[in-house]
């Protein structure tokens, strides 16, 4: 058995999931390098589920390894400790015998191991959270990280309704590609940012219960001490981060977390394209770091996001007057910062193409950068209409002067960040929105605002890739373009691809000698680029941008 399901779980089910574990894992002999090899690859590709984990003995020698390639891919319950760890954990290797191994760390949870404190399950890379093939799941535990099951108001229902399926078939796709229910998902992710926020900062006890998503500080305190046998407080470090509450007062305390993305991540890319486009005001790139004023659930702050490539990770420094809404932040830079990637599947799986294997060997770990919000970058593809980036880096910056609000002094992280974007319901309500524009444009900008007014749900996945833009299209002033590059920055589509884009067809022909090419051949050549359309976009902007002065749109 490489996988396993716990008693939770009814019959019917447990039989059902094990039969699928059966079938797909099969009684392989894994005694010689090249069967193992062979499946490793298999993992990595992707043509294996989530569910069906490479062999025991496969999983077992990454163990041994500390192969950082399995890193967020499988978990290991240890049965003579109840804990469950990272492939790459340092404490030594446990026998064979004692491991069994799951797909995500909520499967684990739901077997009955608490999470090592060593090698910290909490901080490995979170992949599930755009998985691409798995469009369904994916979406549902997007949503999840956003605190989707948290509060007595949400159930899996309700998570089953957003994502378009029945409750029925969320649960059935959960089991078979994570190997445990929506529920007990939203339980460990509630478990380990909490464990995070007791190891990482200094927040009190309460507000971490709030802002993991607990009901109540009891509720907090019970689930840790029926997993770890003591009670939370206990398991916070001495050395324990404390930045920024001296001089910044009690009020704004700055939480510092590190996230952790797979290996390899090409940072100065995604930097020099959000600095490319960076609003002034809102947004600047200084030393190597990302920072922005945000809003958020009516609340004004900023975020300051670092590369510690040591780590394999980001380290983002928040301060934000609001605990309850960290998850949502935290999640918003996961996807701004494309930190979910499985990069290694998406740069093999292009690389089937010659022309854009040599660009993945200038760039490899290359991103698709998100959106921070988005009905802000909705905004800015409009701006960017027929316009040079720098153009419409311009009109955005005035945007923000004449409507945005206002950052209070205290949750300024740098003096040159005043504002915070626009949102929709201001510039739906603004009497005009003055800016030197076609007036068409300025009507497209208020029929978004007012669109996204409307349905708040606007910018979330909802079915596949052609509802996505159909649905944004049926707003006045967006066309095809506007619609794929809003997928693919804002909705996080992957297999988004704005083949019109002048950028892109430039990239195109520059990898292809030269030879000019139609959005229609470009279209019919990234047809062996899905699912991951979005990443190949990125690399031939990319390939533009070097190659010539002008660059990507927005
Ligand atoms: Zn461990």
């Amino acid at each position: 058995m490489g996988a396993q399901t716990n008693g939770s779980f009814g019959e019917h089910e447990r039989q059902h999931s094990r039969d699928n574990v059966r079938t797909t894992i099969g009684h392989q002999s894994l005694k010689n390098d090249h069967v193992r090899k062979s499946l490793v690859e298999r993992y990595r590709h992707g043509k294996m589920g989530l569910m069906e984990l490479p062999d025991r003995t496969v999983c077992y020698r990454a163990l041994q390894g500390r192969d950082a390639r399995f890193d967020g891919l499988i978990f290991v319950g240890v049965s003579s400790t109840g804990v469950y760890c990272r492939p790459i954990c340092p404490a030594r290797t446990p026998k064979f015998e004692y491991c069994s191994f799951y797909a995500s760390a909520a499967a684990a949870q739901e077997a009955g191991f608490r999470p090592c404190l060593r090698c910290r399950p909490e901080t490995a890379p979170h992949l599930a959270s755009w998985r691409g093939t798995f469009n369904t799941v994916s979406r549902a535990l997007a949503l999840i990280e956003e605190g989707a099951l948290d509060g007595f108001e949400n159930n899996v229902e309700k998570l089953a309704a957003r994502v378009g399926v029945g409750e029925r078939q969320l649960r059935r796709l959960f089991l078979q590609h994570l190997g445990a229910s929506p529920i007990s998902v939203a339980q460990t992710r509630r478990v380990l940012f909490a464990k995070q926020l007791i190891h990482d900062t200094h927040m009190s006890m309460a507000e971490i219960a709030s802002a993991a998503g607990f009901s109540s500080p009891r509720r907090f305190n019970e689930t840790f001490l029926e997993l770890f046998r003591r009670p939370p407080r206990t398991l916070r470090k001495r050395n324990a981060r404390i930045e920024g509450e001296n001089e910044q007062g009690a009020k704004a305390k700055k939480v510092v977390l590190q996230l952790r993305y797979r290996p390899p991540y090409d940072w100065n890319s995604i930097l020099a394209f959000l600095e490319a486009r960076a609003i002034a005001g809102v947004e600047i790139i200084e030393d190597g770091r990302y920072l922005r004023t945000i809003e958020l659930e009516g609340a004004i702050g900023s975020i300051e996001v670092a590369h510690i490539p040591k780590q394999q990770g980001v380290e983002v420094a928040i301060l934000f007057p609001k605990v309850k809404s960290l998850p949502a932040i935290v999640a918003r830079v996961r996807r701004l910062f494309d930190l979910g990637a499985n990069i290694d599947t998406i740069d093999q799986h292009l690389s089937a193409d010659l022309a854009l294997a040599s660009l993945i060997r200038q760039r490899p770990g290359l991103r698709a950068p998100g959106g921070w919000d988005g009905f802000e970058i909705a905004i800015r593809a409009v701006l960017g209409q027929q316009i040079s980036v720098a153009a419409a880096r311009q009109l955005a910056g005035q945007l923000v002067e004449a409507h945005g609000l206002l950052v209070p002094k205290e949750f300024r992280n740098h003096p040159s960040l005043s504002h915070v974007f626009p949102d929709a319901r201001r510039l739906a309500s603004a009497f005009s929105i003055r800016l030197r524009m076609p007036a068409a444009r300025l009507a497209t900008l208020k029929a978004i605002s007012e669109a996204t007014v409307a349905d708040p749900g606007l910018f979330h996945p909802l079915g596949g890739i052609e509802e996505t833009v159909a649905r944004l299209k049926t707003i006045r002033g967006i066309g095809e373009w506007t619609a794929q590059y809003i997928a693919l920055r804002a909705v996080r589509e992957s297999d988004a691809f704005p083949a019109t884009d002048v950028g892109l067809l430039r990239g195109a022909a520059s990898i292809d000698g030269g030879m000019k090419v139609s959005p229609e051949t470009l279209l019919v050549r990234a047809e062996s680029w899905r699912p991951w359309r979005a990443y190949a976009a990125q690399h031939l902007w990319a390939a533009d941008a070097a190659t010539s002065k002008s660059s990507a749109p927005a």
